[in-house]
C-alpha cells in the first residue's frame, strides 16, 4: 500500500467514524427530548389527578356508586314508611280511639258484611284495588270480608267470640282483643272467594285465587301476616286469609327471607 493510499483511506475511515458518532449523538439527544416530554406528561396528568381529588381541586371527581341490585339490598337500606310498619299483636296494642287518617273506601267488597269494614288507608286501598283487579284478570276473583275494623267492631266480635268459646283464652287464640286487632290500623284485609262462599276459612290457601295471592301480594306491599309454623312467633294460627301491607320494599323482603313482621323488625331495628 502506498503512502498516498493509506491517508486516503485513513480520511475515510474518520470520516466515516464522525458521521456514525452524530447519528449516535442525534438518536440520544431524540430519545432524551422523548423521555423528558413523557416525563412532562407524567408528572402534569399526576398534579391533575391530586389537585381534582383534593377539596380545593378545580376538577370535582364524580364518584358514582355501582347500581345494587334490589335482591342485595340492606334491610337498612330498604325504603320504607314507620307508618306502614305499625306493629300491632298480642304484645303492642293500639289506643280504643285510635283511628286511621284518610280512610278510603276498597272496591271488591263481599255481599252481607259490615259496610263499616269496607275502609283501608288510602296508600293501602289503592294497592289493595289494583291487586284484585290484577288477581280478576288472571282469572281468580278475590273479594274482601273485613279491611278496617273499628275498636268497638273488634270488641263486639271478641266478646261474641267469648260467649262461643267459652273463654278469653280459648277466644284468643283465633281472635284478637279490642286494641290488639290489625285491623284498627287500617292496614290489613280478609280474602275470601265466592267459591268459599264468601267466608273466610283455612283452605283459602289452597284455592287458585289463594294460591296467586300468596304468590303475588308482595308486588303490592301486602304480606301474609300469620304463617304456618310461626305461631309462636305471631301469637296466632296460620290465617291464609289475612294480609297484611307493609310496602313493596319490605314485603319483598319479607316474602324472600320467609320472615313474619316481628322478625324483620327486629333485624330492621339490630
Ligand atoms: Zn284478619
Amino acid at each position: 500500500m502506498t503512502q498516498e493510499l493509506f491517508y486516503e483511506n485513513f480520511r475515510e475511515r474518520t470520516f466515516m467514524r464522525r458521521s456514525r458518532n452524530k447519528l449516535i449523538v442525534r438518536i440520544g439527544l431524540v430519545f432524551a427530548i422523548s423521555l423528558i416530554i413523557l416525563l412532562s406528561a407524567f408528572i402534569i396528568n399526576k398534579f391533575q389527578i391530586l389537585g381534582a381529588d383534593s377539596p380545593s381541586g378545580s376538577v370535582p371527581i364524580q364518584v358514582v356508586k355501582p347500581p345494587v341490585k334490589s335482591e342485595e339490598k340492606a334491610i337498612k337500606d330498604l325504603i320504607y314508611s314507620k307508618e306502614m310498619l305499625i306493629l300491632v299483636n298480642k304484645q303492642n296494642a293500639l289506643p280504643a280511639d285510635y283511628e286511621p287518617k284518610d280512610l278510603t273506601e276498597i272496591n271488591a267488597f263481599a255481599p252481607g258484611r259490615d259496610e263499616s269494614a269496607r275502609y283501608m288507608r288510602k296508600e293501602v286501598a289503592d294497592q289493595l284495588n289494583l291487586m284484585l283487579e290484577d288477581a280478576k284478570v288472571s282469572g281468580n276473583e278475590v273479594l274482601i270480608t273485613t279491611a278496617y275494623r273499628a275498636y268497638w267492631l273488634q270488641k263486639a266480635i271478641f266478646d261474641g267470640n267469648v260467649a262461643k268459646k267459652g273463654s278469653v283464652e280459648e277466644a284468643n287464640k283465633t281472635s284478637a282483643k279490642p286494641g290488639q286487632s290489625e285491623h284498627q290500623t287500617g292496614l290489613a284485609a280478609d280474602l275470601t272467594t265466592p267459591g268459599l262462599n264468601f267466608e273466610i276459612s283455612n283452605s283459602f290457601g289452597e284455592t287458585p285465587e289463594g294460591l296467586w295471592i300468596t304468590e303475588n301480594a308482595k308486588n303490592y306491599g301486602f304480606i301474609l301476616r300469620y304463617p304456618k309454623d310461626k305461631t309462636e312467633i305471631t301469637g296466632y294460627s296460620y290465617e291464609p286469609w289475612h294480609f297484611r301491607y307493609v310496602g313493596k320494599d319490605p314485603a319483598n323482603y319479607i316474602f324472600e327471607h320467609g320472615l313474619t313482621l316481628e322478625e324483620f323488625l327486629l333485624e330492621l331495628n339490630k
